[in-house]
C-alpha cells in the first residue's frame, strides 16, 4: 500500500475525523483559506481508504450540481449521478469546499444526509437512497471573509461535528514548507518568521492573511533561483493586497526579515 499524502497534524484532528467516521458523523472544518484543509481531507481519505469527491463551491452552484442531472446522448436522456451521490452510493467522503458559498436549495439535500437519516431523494429520478456504511460528508468554509447572509445557519452547523483550523505553530510550519519546497531548513524558519509578522500587522487590514500556501510559493520560487525579495513580491506581497502603499508596506516587513 503507497502510504497516504504528507500531512503534517497541527493538534488532534486526525484522532477526532476517525471518531466521527467510525460512528458516521459528518465534520465541518472551519479555517482560513491555505491552511490545509484540503490537505488533510485528502489525507484522511487515503488513510481511511474511501473514494474522495471534492466540490469547489461557488455561487452558482446548485442542488443538481451535487446530486446529478438528465443528459442528452446520442440514445436520448440518460441520467448522470452528481459528485454528491456517486460518494453516497460507492461509501465515499465527499467534501464541499467553502460550502456556505453555494446556492441555499443545497441545504435541503444535505440536513437528510448530515443527520441520523442518511438518506439522500433523488427528485428527479423518484429513488431514495440510503447512504453506504462508508459515506462521510465533510465541508469547510472560512469564517473570516463571511458577510452574515452567508453564514451558516445553526441548524446546518449543529449536524456537524467542527473542527477549527488556524496557521499552524512556527515549528510545525517550518517542518511543512521545507518539506513540501524541499527547501533548507533556515530559510523555512525566516519564511515562517516573516508569515508571523505580516501576520501581526495591525494597521493595514487586508482580507487574508499570508498563507502556508504562499509561503511554499515563494519558497519554490527562491529554490527556482529568484533573488528572495522578488520572490517574497511575487508570491507573497502581491497576492495579499491590490494597494501599491500596502504593498510596500509587506515588503518592507520582508527586507526586514531577509
Ligand atoms: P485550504 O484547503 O485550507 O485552503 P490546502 O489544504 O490546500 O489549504 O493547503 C495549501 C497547501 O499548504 C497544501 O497544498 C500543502 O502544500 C500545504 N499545507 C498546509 N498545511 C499542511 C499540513 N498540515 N500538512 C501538509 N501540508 C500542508
Amino acid at each position: 500500500m503507497t502510504e497516504p499524502t504528507f500531512y503534517q497534524p497541527q493538534s488532534n484532528e486526525i484522532a477526532l475525523f476517525e471518531g466521527a467516521c467510525q460512528h458516521q458523523l459528518p465534520v465541518l472544518i472551519k479555517g482560513p483559506t491555505g491552511c490545509g484543509k484540503t490537505r488533510f481531507v485528502r489525507h484522511m481519505a487515503e488513510r481511511l481508504n474511501r473514494p474522495l469527491y471534492t466540490v469547489a463551491c461557488h455561487d452558482d452552484l446548485t442542488a443538481a450540481d451535487l446530486v446529478g442531472r438528465h443528459l442528452i446522448g446520442p440514445e436520448g436522456t440518460y441520467w448522470q449521478d452528481g459528485p454528491l451521490t456517486r460518494a453516497v452510493r460507492e461509501g465515499g467522503i465527499c467534501y464541499l469546499d467553502e460550502v456556505v458559498e453555494a446556492r441555499k436549495d443545497t441545504t435541503v439535500v444535505l440536513h437528510p444526509l448530515a443527520d441520523d437519516r442518511r438518506e439522500l431523494a433523488l427528485e428527479r429520478t423518484g429513488e431514495c437512497l440510503q447512504a453506504a456504511p462508508g459515506f462521510m460528508l465533510v465541508v469547510s468554509y472560512n469564517p473570516g471573509y463571511q458577510s452574515l447572509i452567508k453564514g451558516m445557519k445553526p441548524s446546518t452547523r449543529q449536524r456537524f461535528v467542527s473542527l477549527r483550523f488556524d496557521y499552524p505553530e512556527a515549528a510545525v510550519e517550518t517542518t511543512i514548507v521545507q518539506r513540501e519546497s524541499g527547501c533548507d531548513p533556515d530559510l523555512a524558519q525566516l519564511l515562517v518568521r516573516l508569515a508571523n509578522a505580516l501576520r501581526n500587522l495591525k494597521d493595514h487590514d487586508l482580507e487574508e492573511a499570508a498563507s502556508t500556501r504562499l509561503l511554499i510559493y515563494t519558497a519554490q520560487l527562491i529554490g527556482a533561483g529568484l533573488p528572495t525579495l522578488d520572490a517574497c513580491r511575487a508570491a507573497l506581497a502581491e497576492p495579499l493586497s491590490d494597494d501599491d502603499a500596502t504593498v510596500a508596506a509587506l515588503m518592507d516587513v520582508a527586507r526586514a526579515v531577509f
